[in-house]
Parts: structure tokens; C-alpha cells; sequence
């Protein structure tokens, strides 16, 4: 089951993968889900210099 959740992390997963900060591109793109049933939250913590970047994604 594809859910909404699955293709907006899959866009992040594909769209967002360079840091802004050091400009390390991850291939991974391993970005971590959270949710409290309201909101769903992605984050992505950089391998390289370890900037974390959050996404806040509303169900609603
Ligand atoms: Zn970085």
C-alpha cells in the first residue's frame, strides 16, 4: 500500500538530498519519518558535518 506519507517522503528522498550547509549530497537520502498523528515530521541529519533539516508535513 503506497500511502501519502511513502510519496512525500519519496520526494524528499529524491529532491533533497544535498545539505545546504556543507553541500554534501547524500545518495542515501536518508531521511527518517516521525509522526503524532497530526503532523508527520522528516528529518534528515547530513553524514558529513551532521546539519539536521526538518520538514513538517500536516495530514490534514
Ligand atoms: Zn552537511
Amino acid at each position: 500500500m503506497t500511502t501519502v506519507l511513502e510519496r512525500v517522503r519519496r520526494r524528499y528522498e529524491t529532491t533533497d538530498k544535498k545539505c545546504p550547509d556543507c553541500g554534501y549530497v547524500d545518495e542515501e537520502g536518508n531521511w527518517e519519518s516521525r509522526t503524532n498523528g497530526q503532523q508527520v515530521v522528516y528529518r534528515h541529519v547530513c553524514p558529513s558535518c551532521g546539519s539536521t533539516r526538518e520538514h513538517t508535513f500536516n495530514l490534514k
